[in-house]
């Protein structure tokens, strides 16, 4: 529900009830309501995440907490507030609702975590050497590859599935990331294989899904993760990670 509402409702419409705001680029800028000041606007909202940042108090949030801040609201005022004017019926989460957030989580956990270790063999791993030069070769600089959560799959079986293992996620949940597939005699093994990962991250910066381009000879030459339950809302992209240090691959 708090999805729905925050894909229906823009940060920027709510705020711009209680302060002005004036565009900066991709971003509004005005003078923050959490504390004083008449000077400078260090109050800053980010419409492609759906949140706002004070860069004076450090006070940050999204729309549930911009409007219990302002208004002093408890969360529930606030979610019946917001989804009055959203036009989301509230209703009492059913145990299948329940369900499917919590294996949504995990998958996106999982998503996260190979991600990470993707990242590391690409950056820093003697195993990750060649997919390096392969990188650079190809003009993608440490920039590009930092902003974009660049990533390599080493060329064998399990690497993956064996880091995952070690953290706890069982191989199922790996292939229900689809990260990992089954064989028929049940064991499983990596999707990806001696390929350079390109992370695909929803607009809020979860990385959803995989592509990847094979380094070596064989085929296919680009192998996405096949679409996992409804991970993918929105408008899944490449898109930098937020909080990257870098600005400046972005567009
Ligand atoms: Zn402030």
């Amino acid at each position: 529900m708090i999805e729905q509402i925050k894909e229906r409702l823009a940060i920027v419409d709510l705020v711009s009830d209680h302060i002005p705001l004036r565009k900066v680029g991709r971003n509004f800028v005005g003078f923050c309501p959490f504390h004083p000041n008449t000077r400078t606007p260090a109050f800053t909202v980010f419409p492609e995440t759906q949140s706002y940042h004070c860069f004076s108090c450090k006070k940050s949030g999204d729309i549930f907490t911009f409007l219990m801040e302002r208004e002093g609201l408890e969360f529930g005022e606030a979610l019946e507030r917001l989804a009055a004017r959203a036009g989301v019926t509230l209703h009492e989460r059913t145990e299948r609702e329940e369900r499917e957030d919590a294996t949504r989580a995990r998958l996106l956990e999982v998503n996260a975590m190979a991600a990470t270790f993707y990242a590391h063999l690409l950056r820093a791993s003697p195993r990750g050497e060649a997919a390096r030069l392969y990188v650079a070769a190809r003009g993608l600089g440490e920039n590009i590859v930092e902003v974009f959560q660049l990533g390599y799959a080493p060329p064998e079986w399990s690497a993956l599935l064996a880091y995952l293992g070690e953290r706890g996620v069982d191989p199922a949940e790996v292939e229900a990331a689809g990260l990992a597939i089954r064989r028929d005699d049940g064991g499983y093994y990596d999707r990806f294989r001696d390929r350079l990962l390109f992370p695909i991250h929803d607009s809020r910066g979860r990385v959803v899904g995989f592509g990847g381009r094979l380094l070596g000879d064989g085929h296919p030459k680009y192998l996405n993760s096949p679409q996992t339950s409804d991970l993918r809302q929105g408008q899944p992209a490449l898109r930098p990670v937020p909080g990257a240090r870098s600005d400046q691959a972005r567009r």
